[in-house]
């Protein structure tokens, strides 16, 4: 059986290497997802992505609370109402030293 669920799978953070406020999601995905806690248009997002670092489509429900979708480019829609965020990546420079979970490298 699975523990109870939280209210929302997202939670506000910030970023453990760098303190910029980013949104992290664990539940319901293989890894932990860390997205910048900026809200793009779907236009926006795209042009922010590269093949490392994907954007998320914030569906927030009053019920369920908010979760992070995979935005894939190909079948996305185009005109999706809701916000896109961006994985969050640290500026260059930072100091590796206290690594996050969640980042892929
Ligand atoms: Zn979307
Ligand atoms: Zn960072």
């Amino acid at each position: 059986m699975k523990p109870a669920r939280s209210n929302s799978g997202v939670s506000h953070r910030s970023c453990d290497r760098c303190g910029s406020p980013v949104l992290r999601q664990r539940e319901g995905l293989p890894w932990v997802v860390v997205v910048d806690d900026v809200r793009h248009t779907p236009g926006q997002a795209a042009e922010l992505t590269t093949p490392n670092r994907l954007a998320w489509c914030l569906r927030e429900s009053k019920w369920t609370g908010a979760r992070l979708v995979e935005v894939h480019t190909a079948f996305h829609n185009r005109e999706c109402p809701r916000p896109h965020l961006v994985e969050h990546t640290c500026p260059p420079g930072t100091p590796l030293s206290a690594k996050p979970e969640g980042t892929l490298w």
